[in-house]
């Protein structure tokens, strides 16, 4: 039997549109329809009416998680200040305030992968309090049901923001990869598709009104119908983006080529002036300008609307040491975290952080090796120490050399120390026990073994076995020591086997003792 044709997901979806639109008879919104602007001054979000901060606050903010990046610490430190300062001032004025100029911060961070981009953007997300998007630039650049719409990022805003969209329009808007819709003007064919979103980018970045409602996505188009169905009209609410925070990343590898090639040829025109000790990628990179970008593929006007430009450092073996040793968002306290969520105390030694340290550095993914590489090292920790008897690991590099060596130890070990506590609870219950019905009670060593194994074959703690096995023996005993006068008690290791039958053994006996006892 042949398989059904199935429609596509683009079909799909089509079909489902004409549905919606035949059935409700109600256009969805679409961008290119005039909409009424929602931002009201009176309901600035308190983030930004509060904003007090300094750039040199928000670089000690972000000290505490990322290492290194000094320099892009201090610039998105003083863009986002003059930018959210800006926004208070604008909210407080009066509306019929004549507008102030103001000419927008958008920041672009130069830098390998891994090396903390997103990372300082989400610190200073959360900082300042405003919702935080990112998306990587290629995703815009299909067409069709998967390519993405620009417009979703800011609509994405308000749902970060849960629904506020009075604080989502203070928001930051992340964009990275954006040097792969780069579109270099020596290649033939120029890629119209990178420059097309470029446009559409640049767009966003200046000032425009989106619909909260996409014309094109399905759910949009269901909630539009819904409400039409309940109010007979539909809404059409927009964010306005000025005041939306943009920024932009990229690796942007082939760069220092342009740079050096631009640092050559002025060279050679001006004859004597050396090329620059610039051969790290970084130095190269931080020489880039707005000429080098152009060259490199972006159109001037949106390079132009990013003047604020930093690089970020790649990161040595050091550095990722630093991370794991300094950082409070390090992998280590994850890593911590998950073993005591198993009741295993972990502890890393310095060595063992600088041997994952330097074999990150190897990976050249930046921060990203340390996951990498701590994955691969601890996932036989992970797996086999869970639910053993192991409470504490101590992780150091002949830890690393040797893996199933170690856990083979330390599952000994931990059945060691898990013997030794239980016997301490064994012999307290018996103090207890004797101390609780006035007698002396005591386990003799076989027993205490004897128990040991039972709990363990069992799988029940130490504890609740012997209080099962020797529940009459509270009964039992008060009744020998009336009879015989006996106050303290050995139990023997046959008791662990047979408790009822020794116990019925010494009640017999003691009757017997009373009996010769009371002889005249
Ligand atoms: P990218 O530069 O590609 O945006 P990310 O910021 O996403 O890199 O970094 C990935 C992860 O690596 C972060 O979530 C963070 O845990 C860690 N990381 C990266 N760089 C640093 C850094 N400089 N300091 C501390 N942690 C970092």
């Amino acid at each position: 039997m042949s398989d059904p044709i199935l429609p596509t997901a683009e079909q799909m979806q089509r079909r489902l549109q004409e549905l919606l639109r035949a059935s409700f008879s109600t256009p969805a919104p679409s961008p290119s329809e005039p909409v009424a602007p929602v931002h009201n001054p009176d309901t600035v979000p308190q983030p930004i009416r509060d904003f007090h901060l300094t750039p040199k606050d928000i670089k000690k903010h972000l000290d505490r998680f990322v290492i290194r990046q000094d320099e892009a610490k201090k610039v998105l430190g003083i863009a986002v200040c003059d930018h959210y300062n800006n926004a208070r001032v604008m909210a407080s004025r009066e509306a019929a305030a004549p507008p102030l100029e103001y000419s927008k911060q958008n920041v672009l961070l130069a830098g390998p992968t891994g090396v903390g981009k997103t990372y300082l953007v989400k610190h200073v997300a959360e900082l300042v309090g405003v919702p935080f998007v990112k998306a990587d630039a290629t995703k815009f650049s299909e067409t069709g049901y998967v390519g993405g719409d620009v417009d979703d990022l800011v609509r994405e805003l308000v749902q970060k923001a849960d629904g506020n969209i009075s604080l989502a329009q203070y928001g930051i808007i992340y964009i990275d990869e954006i040097d792969k819709i780069a579109t270099p003007s020596d290649v033939s064919g120029r890629d119209v598709s990178g420059r097309g979103v470029q446009t559409t980018l640049l767009k966003l970045m200046e000032e425009t009104d989106v619909p909260l409602r996409g014309g094109n996505d399905l759910q949009s188009q269901i909630q539009a119908a819904m409400e039409f169905q309940k109010r007979g009209k539909v809404t059409k609410e927009t964010l306005n983006t000025r005041h939306i925070l943009f920024i932009v990343s990229g690796a942007f590898d082939k760069l220092g080529h342009i740079v050096t090639r631009r640092l050559k040829k002025s060279a050679m025109g001006f004859g004597a002036a050396p090329t620059p000790s610039a051969s790290e990628s970084d130095e190269l990179l931080r020489l880039a300008g707005t000429r080098d970008f152009v060259d490199y593929g972006l159109e001037p006007e949106f390079i132009g609307r990013l003047p604020v430009r930093v690089v970020c450092d790649s990161l040595g073996a050091q550095d990722l040491f630093d991370i794991l040793q300094k950082s409070e968002g390090s992998l280590i306290r994850q890593y911590e975290r998950a073993f005591a969520a198993y009741g295993i105390e972990a502890v890393y030694s310095t060595d063992a952080l600088r041997h994952i340290a330097s074999l990150a550095a190897q990976e050249s993914t930046g921060a990203r090796g340390l996951m990498t590489v701590c994955e691969r090292l601890m996932r036989d920790f992970k797996y086999e120490l869970p639910g053993a008897r192991v409470r504490s690991l101590e992780i150091t590099p002949a830890v690393f050399k040797n893996p199933s060596a170690s856990i083979q130890a330390l599952l000994q070990l931990g059945e060691e120390e898990a013997r030794h506590t239980q016997r301490l609870v064994i012999e307290q219950f018996a103090e207890r026990f004797g101390g609780q019905h006035g007698f002396v009670l005591r386990f003799d060593p076989a027993a205490i073994d004897a128990i040991l194994r039972m709990a363990f074959e069992k799988n029940i703690p130490a504890r609740d076995l012997c209080e099962s096995l020797f529940k009459d023996y509270q009964f039992g005993l008060g009744l020998i020591s009336r009879n015989s006068g006996q106050s303290e008690f050995v139990i023997p290791v046959d008791a662990v086997e047979a408790p009822d039958r020794v116990l019925s053994q010494w009640v017999v006996a003691s009757y017997r003792t009373k009996e010769e006892n009371e002889k005249p």
